[in-house]
């Protein structure tokens, strides 16, 4: 192991899925976002961590549209391309066999010199049986006892692998639950007897809380792993007494997220209103609340960043600067502007064949497609958005990937290529497939509003709506998750529905009125007005919802107790 990485202490931080680059497809949505730009974060305020994940070699998956439905191929990537494979080998018991894992470094090199590393964990070695050497392969592929599998490896093997090779941690953190069985392993590590004879197994619990902190990422039910114990058991043969731990880890199940609550002295969850929903869900913990935050540098388009460079230097480090966004002259952010939205434009015509007109707005949309995002919201009134789009016109670029299973957010895009074609006569649209961090960036810079409409209160956060303001683009979107405490109405962006009445129906009305009376008209009459709502999103959301406030409230309120 490169000596710089293991002579300081670290923080350990665990996750399922991380978004280095769009190259190494081992995300699948949000939750990858933020462990990549929680990394990225550390390297640019020195803060020395190092990340644990699984290799996932098949990818997620590359997404192929084809008569709008959606079909699903691996992405292998080679780790041998981007990581170097390290020595150090570890093993788990798992099913009564052992499974060898090793670790690939990938070194994460922030743009401001400073680096961090970031280990990937591999079954895929000659030792192992065919089936165990898949087990580190798909991103949330497989059943319950292949995610069990995915998760021993993670959380006790990720733990022997920064033990074997000499990391020093002073603190580890769990990035949703996936990896709490690092908790149980910390819980044997620090075990004792308590009488001679060794009959007196006692855990150290709070000896292992004071080493755990715990980011929640969904009031959802499905992102929470339960393994029913009998399973548990059975892969994970003579490695504890798990009667002992139903208190820490739930009665009926092994509960991921009871074992990650339990075992942490800091509990987090990802804005002000899923942090109270999460206390409501967890009577008992207290659930501290560091909202989300997004990457400067990696989430701001090449115009844009020059911008900053030239009027508010050491914005990369220190996102507040950006609070005297009022320093550039609005021509150049309208400037800026134009060449992201022509960038995005050729883009769209590159892979759409669909040519966008550059003076009518464009809005987008994408993030996974499931459910709970209802994708399909602004399509409620087919007649009244061409009633809209006829006197004031808009166009469209929407994105997405459903999870191979979920048979819903498969159906609501072939819904949403139904609803682009019926209203094509009066607005031009595009869905674009394969959303990664490239497209991401393209759209969250290019587009003229970014909307977002979820069921609420499902939005724990949502992150894209922050990319968006790094480049200027204001928000119309469902107060919920992080846009409740980024929405000034009229001056960051807009709100869209009531609180006294949540439903579809509802919420449609409010947005077709918004874009109708309110955001269209602005656009197409006032340029210097909209100017300003622009800057209010730099100044007033960039500022304020990136990874360096995030992390460095980690730091000081979790990390260092
Ligand atoms: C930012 C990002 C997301 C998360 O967006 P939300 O608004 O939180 O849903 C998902 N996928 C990709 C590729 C992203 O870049």
């Amino acid at each position: 192991m490169h000596n710089e990485f293991i002579h300081q202490q670290r923080i350990a931080y665990f996750t399922m899925e991380i978004a280095l680059k769009s190259d190494i497809p081992t995300y699948s949505g949000g939750l990858g976002v933020l462990a990549g730009d929680v990394i990225r974060a550390g390297a640019d305020i020195q803060l020395p961590l190092v990340a644990v994940s699984l290799v996932s070699r098949a990818g997620y998956f590359r997404q192929q549209i084809s008569n709008g439905r959606q079909i699903e191929h691996p992405d292998i990537w080679d780790p041998a391309r981007w990581a170097v494979p390290l020595d150090a080998k570890i093993a788990v018991n798992i099913e009564g066999r052992e499974v060898w894992v090793r670790g690939w470094l990938y070194v994460l090199k922030g743009h401001l010199g400073g680096q961090e590393p970031v280990i990937l964990l591999d079954t895929d070695l000659d030792e192992n049986r065919e089936d165990d050497r898949q087990i580190t392969h798909y991103l949330y592929g497989g059943d319950t006892v292949y995610r069990l599998k995915q998760e021993i490896v993670l959380g006790i093997g990720g733990l022997r692998m920064l033990h074997a090779l000499g990391f020093q941690i002073r603190q580890y953190h769990m990035n949703e639950g996936h990896s709490a069985l690092l908790a149980l392993e910390l819980l044997r590590r620090y075990a004792r007897f308590e009488d001679e004879e060794g009959i007196e197994l006692s855990y150290d619990i709070p000896m292992v809380r004071e080493l755990c902190n715990f980011t929640t990422h969904t009031p959802v039910e499905a992102g929470h792993d339960k393994f029913p114990y009998p399973l548990v058991e059975s892969q994970l043969r003579d490695y504890m007494d798990f009667s002992e731990i139903r208190q820490l880890a739930g009665e009926d199940y092994l509960n991921m997220t009871r074992l990650a609550l339990n075992l942490s002295e800091y509990v987090n969850g990802v804005a002000m209103s899923h942090a109270r929903i999460s206390q409501k869900m967890y009577p008992g913990y207290h659930v501290h609340a560091i909202t989300n935050g997004v990457h400067p540098h990696t989430w701001t388009c090449r115009s844009f960043a020059a911008l900053y460079d030239r009027y508010l230097p050491g914005w990369c480090h220190e996102p507040q600067l950006l609070v005297r966004v009022d320093q550039i002259p609005d021509e150049l952010i309208w400037g800026a502007h134009a060449e992201a939205k022509a960038a995005l434009l050729e883009k769209v015509e590159a892979l759409s064949g669909i040519r966008f007109d550059p003076d009518i707005p464009v809005f987008g949309f994408a993030r996974r497609m499931t459910e709970y995002k209802r994708p399909d919201l602004l399509f409620s009134d087919l007649e009244r958005i061409r009633r809209i789009a006829k006197n004031q016109p808009f166009q469209l670029v929407m994105a997405g990937k459903a999870h191979p299973k979920d048979e819903n957010g498969r159906r609501l895009i072939a819904l949403l290529h139904e609803h682009l074609a019926s209203v094509s006569d009066c607005v031009k649209s595009a869905f674009l497939s394969n959303y990664d961090m490239d497209l991401a960036l393209s759209m969250v810079s290019g587009v003229d509003v970014w909307l977002n409409t979820p069921l609420r209160p499902l939005e724990a956060s949502g992150t894209s709506g922050m990319k968006a303001a790094f480049n200027g683009i204001p928000s119309l979107s469902v107060l919920d998750g992080w846009w409740l405490e980024g929405c000034i109405e009229g001056v960051t962006g807009w709100a869209v529905g009531d609180d006294s009445d949540r439903s579809n129906g509802t919420d449609a009305g409010f947005l077709y009125e918004k874009l109708e009376k309110t955001v269209l008209p602005l656009y197409h009459d006032d340029r210097k007005a909209w100017i300003t709502i622009m800057k209010n999103a730099i100044g007033k959301n960039a500022s304020y919802f990136n990874s360096h406030r995030m992390m460095r409230r980690y730091a000081t309120e979790a990390y260092i107790r």
